[in-house]
């Protein structure tokens, strides 16, 4: 039986999965990142990880059909990394690398969300769509667009980053990329925080949140739930600006499905209310836009969906 490798390198911890040629996931672990000179051990980690997975349930070298790798930044299409700050990585090709590491091993790498979205698009809520957009909401904003089973990553990698739509042009603080007024500053679990006390120190509005010093993205889900206004108002202005980015979205490439995922979707259906109701309001030349709906696969995403770009690039799908 061939074997192929899911990988997903985040800044913090690098999620392995071993799954069949058939996708069925064999097994999944994680170690930590070693971000220690310019991020030059990581690679080598993961080659060792996947020999030692290897070795250990005597799959001979030439059994591994392939290896797909999800990094969080932008990658070109031969793999070729610019920068990539989470990861310390600067002009770096993690798949020359990897392929250095294990001759004969065919790797792959894509951008992490890119990746999570070609998971869902094949295992997860975009199953039954011809095309899908994955939304992420995390610490950032991230998307990723799937035509025809494809990722559409564009000419400059930069396709699907719905984080830097600027619905808000009013805004007047930055975003950490630099513009103002991205879906970043209210949608990502920081912006919704970032909204929440500007709300509170306005005085407009009520909320239990007021008697906090601190809170999380998922405290305001949670009161808001609870029918808190100030929580309430704060979802409607923060997944709004994300139901506004996604029409534009709609009248550029117009998408059977958006899929949203990311830790703040865990919320659940609240979330996905509040961004169609300003999704909805867009739309004057049909009567409905895409199906909006919660991401399926978790944490598993980004390894599922390394498994399919490594089964791609192997001929085998
Ligand atoms: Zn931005």
């Amino acid at each position: 039986m061939n074997i192929l490798f899911g990988v997903d390198i985040g800044g913090t911890q690098i999620k392995i999965g071993s799954f069949s040629e058939k996708g069925e996931l064999l097994d999944k672990w994680a170690v930590d990142t070693d971000l220690s000179d310019q991020g030059k051990r990581i690679i080598p980690a993961v080659a060792g990880e996947i020999r030692k997975y290897a070795s250990e349930h005597q799959i001979p070298m030439d059994r591994i059909a392939g290896i797909g790798m999800g990094i969080p930044g932008p990658v070109d299409k031969d793999g070729y990394v610019k920068v990539c700050v989470n990861l310390n990585w600067r002009d770096f090709n993690p798949v020359t690398e990897m392929e250095k590491e294990l001759p004969g091993v065919c790797a792959a790498a894509e951008n992490d969300a890119n990746l999570a979205a070609l998971g869902e698009y094949y295992c997860g809520a975009g199953k039954s769509a011809s095309s899908m957009m994955l939304v992420t909401l995390g610490t950032g904003v991230g998307g990723g667009i799937i035509i025809g089973g494809n990722i559409i990553s564009g000419s400059h990698g930069i396709a699907g980053e719905i984080g830097h739509i600027t619905p808000h042009i009013e805004e007047h603080e930055k975003c950490n990329c630099g513009n103002t007024g991205c879906v970043d500053q209210f949608a990502s679990a920081t912006g919704m925080v970032r909204i929440m006390k500007k709300l509170l120190k306005s005085g407009e509005v009520e909320s239990v949140l007021t008697m906090e010093e601190d809170f999380s993205a998922k405290d305001i889900c949670t009161c808001a739930s609870k029918g808190d206004p100030g929580a309430k108002k704060c979802l409607e202005i923060c997944m709004g600006a994300l139901g506004e980015a996604l029409s534009v979205f709609s009248h550029a490439f117009d998408p059977e499905i958006y899929v949203i995922g990311g830790g703040v979707s865990k919320a659940g259906q609240i979330i996905i209310d509040a961004i169609e109701q300003e999704y909805d309001k867009h739309f004057f030349l049909i009567e409905k836009g895409a199906k909006i709906t919660l991401a399926a696969l978790g944490n598993d995403a980004g390894i599922i969906g390394g498994s399919i770009l490594a089964a791609k690039h192997a001929g085998l799908k």
